[in-house]
């Protein structure tokens, strides 16, 4: 389902990350304040995405190495929100199919 209704985002660039369009291994999170990202994840879930959707693909180091680097920029993530993206991703899912 496509929550922009009649609206459409234009491709990404090649060699960029397909969900964020931002040039990241795809083991690294994606880009949360990518406006691409944002359009993106609420054209499929119909909510707006935070850092825990962002990192949810990622492995539990990984995860663990952005919350540090979040929460020395001011931005706190906890295990809650990250298990509260599991969960809405999950829903979202079932929701889909
Ligand atoms: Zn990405």
């Amino acid at each position: 389902m496509n929550h922009l209704g009649p609206f459409k985002l234009l491709p990404t660039s090649r060699g960029v990350c397909q969900e964020c369009a931002v040039n990241h291994k795809p083991h690294e999170p994606h880009n949360a304040q990518s406006m691409f990202y944002q359009y993106h994840f609420y054209s499929l879930w119909g909510r707006w995405p935070t850092w825990a959707d962002a990192m949810l693909h990622c492995s539990e180091e990984i995860r663990r190495i952005t919350i540090e680097v979040l929460a020395e920029n001011g931005i706190s993530i906890s295990t809650e929100q990250i298990a509260d993206a599991k969960k809405l991703s999950n829903i979202s899912t079932k929701t889909l199919t």
